[in-house]
């Protein structure tokens, strides 16, 4: 479905970018990997999925709170591969704290990473996407981007954002066989959701346990975390033919949170 493209996904050391980068792969992408971890982790990762799935997988460290570092990585992705056919935005941070405490530099480092990188990230993909009149874009956003929720100030602005600039550039190159779409997905049990349990714990002054129950799946309807593969099904669809008229949508996943 993909064979011949590439794609490169922001923040898939971990997590939902992982899942995104592994199934492109499947569909026949070669894949440029980005995020942070531990060197030997990387590499046997880069290697296990170029091995399981026959495509060329590369491994970029660019730091997402870096403009020039990006600007690298385009440049190395498109000599090498010609273009950034499936461009997957997903890397992101997060830090709960009522907003008088919270801290600036992480409320710094939230917005840089979820939302700045994404404008630097696009505005590199797209001229090669638009002289080969086909191109995805792939914004993991959140629930987040369509409702608040109290002490997550930078991350709720961040993907407000997100949806913001999904629908702004998805009118920019709408005739031009590219397409830019956001996937906002509720919980997903990854190293993020599992870090801001007792942060959350300790901002509400509540137990663990009533973080899991009581804050996290409170409004997700199922009563069920999401999972990485159906958020990374969702991309391989919106990365395929088939989904050319799928443009400036925010698309949720998130288990009937929104319908509230
Ligand atoms: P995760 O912590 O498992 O993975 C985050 C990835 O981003 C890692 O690969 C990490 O190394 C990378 N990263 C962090 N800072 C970076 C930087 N400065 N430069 C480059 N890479 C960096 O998190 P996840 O839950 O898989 O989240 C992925 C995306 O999905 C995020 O944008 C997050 O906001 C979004 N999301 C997650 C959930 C959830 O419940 N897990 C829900 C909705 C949206």
């Amino acid at each position: 479905m993909l064979k011949g493209k590439t794609a490169l996904v922001t923040g898939s050391t971990s997590g939902i970018g992982l899942g995104i980068a592994e199934a492109l792969a499947a569909g026949g992408a070669h894949i440029v990997l980005n995020g942070f971890g531990r060197a030997d982790d990387i590499e046997a990762l880069r290697a296990r999925l170029a091995a399981d799935h026959g495509v060329t997988v590369r491994y970029d460290a660019a730091d997402m709170t870096q403009p020039g570092e990006i600007e690298a990585m385009f440049k190395k992705a498109i000599a090498e591969f010609g273009a950034v056919d499936v461009l997957v935005n997903n890397a992101g941070i997060q830090h709960v704290a009522p907003i008088e405490e919270f801290p600036v530099e992480k409320w710094n480092a939230i917005i840089a990473i979820n939302l700045v990188a994404s404008f630097h990230t696009i505005r590199h993909a797209l001229p090669r996407m638009k002289s080969r009149k086909w191109g995805r874009v792939i914004n993991i956003a959140s629930a987040h981007a369509l409702v608040a929720s109290p002490y997550k100030s930078a991350y709720v602005a961040a993907k407000h954002g997100v949806a913001g600039l999904t629908k702004t550039v998805a009118l920019e190159v709408a005739e031009l066989g590219i397409t830019v779409n956001a996937i906002c997905p509720g919980y997903v049990r990854t190293p993020l959701v599992e870090k801001q349990i007792p942060d959350t714990a300790k901002a509400r002054g509540i137990t663990e346990e009533q973080v899991v129950k009581d804050v996290l799946l409170a409004a997700q309807s199922t009563k069920q975390f999401v999972t990485i593969d159906q958020v990374a099904s969702l991309a391989t669809y919106l990365a395929s033919d088939a989904a050319a008229s799928i443009t400036g949508a925010i698309l949720s996943v998130d288990g009937g949170w929104t319908a509230h």
